[in-house]
């Protein structure tokens, strides 16, 4: 089938992969590809620390999504993909306050019930494993199944992989209309500079962009500051592990790559400067450093604030919504960890694969606001192949 992705963030360029890697010829329109809230992201493969209260539909597809990573990497590796940066770095949740210490307490029973293995110790122990943490930590929690990629690097692989298969385009138009002197076509992608591209089936992985024809849904910005860090060759490695820290209330995390710098993120603001946001940035860096003093001594090479494609539940919106119309949103703070199971859930529905019921339900957009979505499919299972196989679009 010829398939059109509209959006080249990590969601759009792992969807094209998945179905070239299926055999289709699918091809991925964006006027500034991975530039979007993927060039922002910190890489966190969190399934377990990101398991939070009230999101249960979100927790089965953050585990899948893990397990899943291992084999799209190698598949991408051999694709002619490149390194992507995945570490299996352990990841330390620590804890300051009695009141840090209580919510950590409540999310591991939480986090354990999902099955995930949490291995609870003193300040004094996470001391032991990760030096660098400061006095201030009275409480921690390993968790050696949350790793970690690079999404910079996973979109420059995916984008390698994609070749000649990602146009810098901008949609404007997603319609019906076959225009005038072009051979007839189930759907046309019509672009910013007057063309239009045929289709058999048009994704639409724009984050946070409109694409008139594409039914509007219920994402909003959720901005994020980050931050990265050079470290002193002298005090490498300022962290082994990667280090999520409740600081009074307050999240940051700390991500250490292999060049030697370091991730520290993230705001969470629905509102504020469309820019990097001073206040946001003093907070990151007041309480990464009750966390880790060492990074006083770091070099700060980047600030950047993206914002995230957020979904009402945090949970993504992936469907079919219209005759050869798919949409794949609202990745919210976990694109990076579910793009490879968003990717293999949009090419199953391509192909009129069947679909887990569950998961189906939890992802469908018609889930919020079914009078905007004009063709919602109950039940994608069996519908989903009589809309999207050739048969029944001629039909
Ligand atoms: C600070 C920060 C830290 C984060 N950390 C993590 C993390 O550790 N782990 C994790 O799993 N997730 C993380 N996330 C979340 C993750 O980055 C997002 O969920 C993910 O990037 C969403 O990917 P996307 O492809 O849907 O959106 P985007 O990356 O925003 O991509 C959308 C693309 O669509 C394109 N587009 C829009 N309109 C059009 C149009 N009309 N025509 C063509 N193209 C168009 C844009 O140019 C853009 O490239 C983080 C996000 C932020 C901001």
């Amino acid at each position: 089938m010829r398939i059109v992705v509209i959006g080249a963030g990590v969601v759009g360029l792992a969807t094209a992969f998945e179905l070239r890697e299926r055999g289709h010829d699918a091809i991925v329109l964006d006027p500034n590809p991975a530039g979007g809230a993927s060039r922002a992201a910190a890489g966190m493969l969190a399934a377990v620390t990101e398991t939070e209260w009230a999101q249960d539909a979100l927790h089965p597809l953050m585990r899948d999504a893990a397990h899943a990573y291992p084999d799209f990497l190698a598949r991408l590796t051999a694709a002619g993909g490149d390194a992507v940066g995945y570490r299996e770095t352990a990841t330390l949740a620590v804890a300051v306050d009695a009141a840090d210490r209580e919510t950590l307490t409540g999310l591991a029973v939480l986090q354990q019930q999902g099955g995930a293995v949490v291995d609870r110790m003193t300040g004094s122990r996470a001391r032991e494993r990760e030096p660098s943490l400061g006095p201030a930590v009275s409480a921690a929690m390993g968790i050696a199944a949350d790793h970690q990629v690079d999404p910079r690097q996973m979109a420059a692989s995916l984008l390698r992989a994609l070749g000649a298969g990602v146009r810098r385009e901008q949609a404007v138009r997603v319609s019906t209309d076959t225009p005038i002197g072009r051979e007839p076509a189930h759907r046309w992608v019509h672009l910013a500079s007057g063309d239009a591209v045929p289709a058999d089936v048009v994704i639409a992985a724009t984050g946070l962009g409109q694409v008139e024809g594409v039914p509007a849904l219920p994402v909003r910005p959720v901005w994020g500051d980050i931050l990265r860090l050079r470290v002193p060759e002298a005090l490498r490695p300022l962290l082994t592990h990667t280090v999520r820290a409740l600081v009074r209330g307050r999240s940051v995390y700390l991500v250490p790559r292999e060049d030697g710098t370091l991730v520290v993120g993230a705001s969470v603001r629905e509102g504020g400067v469309a820019g990097v946001q001073a206040g946001s940035v003093l907070a990151l860096l007041r309480d990464a450093q009750t966390v880790v003093p060492g990074i006083e001594e770091c070099e700060v090479i980047e600030m950047m604030a993206r914002p995230r494609p957020g979904s009402p539940d945090a949970t993504p919106l992936i469907g079919v919504v219209e005759r050869g119309l798919i949409v794949a949103n609202g990745f919210d703070r976990h694109g990076v960890l579910l793009a490879p199971l968003g990717a293999r859930l949009v090419a199953d529905l391509v192909e009129g694969r069947a679909v887990d019921p569950a998961v189906a339900a939890a992802v469908h957009p018609s889930r919020f606001h079914p009078a905007d979505v004009r063709q919602v499919l109950p039940d994608l299972t069996p519908p989903a192949v009589a809309v999207l196989d050739g048969a029944g679009m001629k039909g």
